[in-house]
């Protein structure tokens, strides 16, 4: 590719905040929940944006948008990017967003240098990343994966009972093609890293190695509620003192397996929640993370383990549940390969890095070679009003991915 190829870095900053302003909060975050009217109103825009950059826009059946500009060969499966644009109820700018409109800026800098590739390139909006409305997290990009089957992705409920599927016809974005079953060349993501290191470091690039598995669980512990006057001490089947061991031991397992593990409790639901009344139930979730399958797979055991020791001493009786397991993902040779190429050729300083959190390129990457740019985000700080990230940064993170993608586009 041409070394004088560079992206329009005011541009994409320009169309971040123009699309932070639907669901704008007063912290300068946004609100802008899976497939609500702020929803459909940022993916209007993008399509707009997207339809006035000369791409074919499709939307699927879980309300996936895919923007698509030809290459020279439409025979061929796409080199695709993308991320998500539904945040978190006090979520941040960038998080998603940066990555759709890194991708839209990729298409408009190659229709600017009239820059044809062999394949074809799409922008892909994935529905419900977050997972704040409709549980489990990334249901769009997993139902495209095969993941997930479609009638389960449609079935999803927020509070009010409402379904993915219905809220999808209600806003307009209930697709008609099939969601998944086509090949794709590759899939990167550019995202903002959600944690310290880069910016600790000094490094503008993250070349994503992969993703740290995770593993959900929901922890109910019973014991006997009683008035906390007369009953005696040693008496007691407190829950929530059984509980409060429990996420000691949380924490502990998390600080045996470091540099790479990560272990919180991060609710908890006491009952009857009286401060008078000794606690007979407590419910609470564990989130436990590592790169690594084995040690991963080892501190849940271990977890349980300690979980079923502690009610035995405090007369408790427990109920113990996986929820949810995303295995450690590997990302592609060929794809991290070209990412690091891409920051190379430009002169950044980058490290390799393994994702903290979940993206829609876990699942991407089940059914196509993906890899994921990572830039600093200021503090680490990301799922709040507060995120920020520099318009330097987010440039640099979009030319890696331009040439990486014109790279696989162009590759055999
Ligand atoms: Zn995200």
């Amino acid at each position: 590719m041409t070394t004088n190829i560079r992206i329009d870095g005011s541009r994409l900053w320009d169309s971040l905040m123009e699309l932070a302003k639907i669901g704008a909060t007063e912290k300068g975050g946004v609100c802008r929940l899976a497939l609500t009217d702020l929803d459909r109103q940022a993916r209007d825009l993008f399509q707009t944006w997207c339809t006035r950059a000369g791409c074919t826009m499709s939307v699927d059946k879980m309300g996936n948008i895919f923007a698509r500009r030809p290459g020279r060969d439409n025979s061929l499966p796409p080199v695709m990017t993308g991320s998500h644009i539904d945040t978190q109820p006090s979520g941040g700018k960038f998080d998603g967003n940066y990555g759709v409109m890194a991708g839209l800026e990729v298409i408009r800098t190659l229709n600017d240098f009239n820059y044809e590739t062999a394949r074809p390139i799409e922008v892909v909006v994935w529905t419900n990343e977050e997972g704040s409305r409709f549980a489990p997290a990334m249901t769009a990009s997993g139902v495209f994966a095969g993941v997930f089957d479609l009638d389960y992705g449609l079935s999803r409920k927020d509070v009010d009972g409402k379904t993915m599927g219905e809220e999808l016809k209600r806003i307009g974005y209930a697709g008609e093609i099939q969601c998944g079953g086509r090949p794709i060349a590759a899939f990167f993501e550019a995202h903002i890293e959600q944690g310290p290191i880069l910016e600790a470091e000094g490094k503008t690039i993250g070349v994503v190695k992969g993703v740290q598995g995770i593993r959900w669980y929901e922890v109910t512990v019973t014991g006997q509620e009683a008035h906390a006057g007369p009953t005696p001490m040693k008496r007691r089947k407190d829950a929530l003192v059984g509980v409060a061991r429990m996420v000691g031991e949380v924490n502990r397992i998390g600080l045996a397996n470091l540099p790479n593990a990560c272990a919180t409790v991060g609710m908890a639901q006491v009952s009857p929640n009286s401060r008078n009344v000794i606690p007979g139930k407590v419910f609470f979730t564990v989130d436990l993370r590592h790169p690594d399958a084995d040690t991963l797979a080892a501190m849940g055991a271990e977890l349980e383990a300690r979980c079923k020791a502690i009610c035995a001493e405090g007369g408790l009786s427990l109920d113990f549940k996986e929820i949810w397991y995303s295995p450690p993902v590997k990302f592609a040779p060929e794809c991290t390969g070209a990412v690091q190429q891409a920051t190379d050729a430009l002169g950044y300083a980058s490290r390799e890095i393994i994702s903290g959190a979940g993206h829609d390129a876990v699942y991407m990457s089940r059914v196509a070679p993906t890899a994921m740019v990572f830039v600093p985000c200021e503090n680490g700080i990301s799922h709040n009003e507060i995120e920020n990230a520099t318009r330097d940064d987010l440039a640099a993170g979009c030319d890696v991915l331009l040439r990486a993608m014109v790279e696989r586009a162009n590759a055999a």
